[in-house]
């Protein structure tokens, strides 16, 4: 219980630093904590340490854990999303970090008319080109959100971007502001209703690099919860 609340407060106290460092408003930084593979009773002593978002990978492990946790904080799906899951998807997020092809924003926006609801997004970029990445890349992104635009029960918000694992931070510093370059380049575009206020990049070995270069989403699992023990679920 004491650790992840410590874990909290050291991730935040981490969060402000960055963001006071660069001259930003930290109140600007929102933080997932991601809880993929963590069971419900960590994830509530998080909760009652005052984490708002929750950020989880799997459906149905999701499924399980909301059923139980409820609906009071807000959750986010972060992982890779399979069309046939969508319904799920939208029942059960607020915010859908990975959007990276077309035909899944379509599936989204008719789950979400279906649902009467408008669902936000974020569409996730491959900045490194790595082949094994999701993502679309960063060639294609300004026709899709061209297409996007056109899609009423879908509130597009921003980019996503997952760079390559690096053991100095550092390194990820020039992914990161790709990101937001790219997101620059998308706004000069003055496509109709797209704000793109929001850049979901940084995990807990390089948030505060994100930080600086201009993250309002960090996606921290392992500095809140520790190791993730593997599973297969
Ligand atoms: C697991 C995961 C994270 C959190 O990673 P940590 O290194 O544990 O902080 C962030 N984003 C995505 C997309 C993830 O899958």
């Amino acid at each position: 219980m004491l650790q992840i609340r410590d874990n909290l407060k050291r991730v935040r106290e981490k969060i402000a630093k960055a963001a006071s460092k660069v001259g930003r408003n930290p109140q600007d930084v929102q933080l997932v904590a991601v809880s993929k593979t963590v069971d419900t009773k960590r994830i509530k002593q998080a909760i009652e340490a005052g984490a708002t978002i929750l950020g989880e990978n799997y459906i149905q492990e999701a499924r399980r854990k909301i059923e139980e946790l409820g609906q009071d904080v807000r959750w986010d799906f972060i992982g890779h999303l399979q069309s046939n899951k969508v319904k799920h998807a939208v029942d059960l997020f607020e915010m859908i970090h990975s959007v990276d092809r077309l035909s899944l924003a379509q599936e989204i926006n008719k789950a979400a008319e279906k649902k009467k609801k408008k669902v936000r997004i974020l569409v996730q970029v491959n900045i490194s080109g790595e082949e094994a990445k999701s993502g679309i890349d960063p060639g294609g992104i300004i026709s899709l959100v061209r297409e996007i635009a056109f899609l009423p029960n879908l509130s597009l918000e921003g980019l996503m971007t997952m760079p390559p694992y690096f053991d100095d931070p550092e390194e990820a510093r020039p992914y990161f502001a790709s990101l937001r370059e790219l997101r620059d380049k998308i706004l000069k575009e003055s496509i109709g209703g797209i704000s793109l206020k929001e850049l979901s990049m940084g995990m807990s070995g390089d948030f505060e690099v994100a930080i600086e270069e201009g993250s309002t989403l960090v996606r921290v699992g392992t500095a809140i919860f520790g190791e993730r023990i593997l599973t297969t679920s």
